[in-house]
């Protein structure tokens, strides 16, 4: 393959966002190859503890999925990772879901304003409606991320060391049904501690059934340090 055909591909879109390599059977995003590899990669969910699960593990192809999804303005992978998920396959990832409990409602993670600013769109948004869709559930945008100005915060130096209070906020929308199965929706979960931050805001606002489902799960010592720019608070000028 001649280079002038890789840079076409990729500008003109017949390259395969994972092996680069231009294909006319793509579907738009993958090759067979590639799209083969991630319907393996998601027909086995990683359950993380009984109350979270993550859909694909982190691999070169995931990991290039999920940066296309952030920071190349794809956000039609959300949809598209769902669907080779054993969520969309109706698998062992929408059964768990329906364990938890009926019409749940899928709260996305909130992204710094800033980012969301660049970006245009907050991937984690895309996701959850991308899991609603398949599990007969619905988005509800409870989460708020808080900002502070550097002499008003309302954080305690101890809250600010343990980073689980005061990140997030819970920002009730009409009638906020305590019983009502919340699941908190992330792209990467590495420790843990940014959806155990949003569950400490819903269970301060009386949120009784919280769980968690993440796109793709990363073993906290592979884990690059994108949670901890993620956890960090965005303090105002
Ligand atoms: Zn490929």
């Amino acid at each position: 393959m001649f280079l002038s055909d890789l840079v076409s591909g990729f500008v003109f879109g017949t390259a395969c966002l994972c092996c680069m390599r231009t294909s006319k059977f793509l579907d738009p995003w993958l090759c067979e190859d590639c799209r083969r590899e991630l319907m393996v990669l998601g027909k086995e969910p990683v359950p993380v503890n009984e109350d979270v699960i993550c859909l694909f593990p982190m691999t070169p192809l995931t990991r290039r999925l999920i940066h296309a999804l952030k920071y190349r303005a794809i956000p039609g992978l959300a949809y598209y990772l769902i669907r080779h998920s054993s969520l969309g396959n109706k698998g062992e990832a929408f059964d768990c879901i329906r364990e938890w409990g009926e019409r749940p409602l899928f709260l996305p993670v909130p992204i710094h304003a800033a980012r969301f600013r660049e970006r245009g769109y907050n991937q984690t948004d895309k996701i959850a409606s991308a899991m609603a869709m398949v599990c007969n559930g619905s988005v509800r945008k409870e989460l708020v991320r808080n900002s502070f100005h550097g002499s008003q915060t309302a954080l305690s130096v101890r809250e600010r060391e343990m980073n689980v209070a005061g990140v997030f906020r819970c920002k009730p929308r009409g009638t906020f049904s305590p019983a009502q199965l919340r699941i908190i929706v992330d792209d990467v979960y590495t420790t843990g501690a940014t959806t155990a931050s949003c569950a400490y805001a819903l269970a301060g606002a009386g949120a009784e059934h919280i769980k968690t489902c993440a796109l793709i799960y990363e073993k906290p010592f592979s884990a690059r340090n994108d949670y901890v720019a993620d956890l960090s608070t965005e303090w105002l000028e």
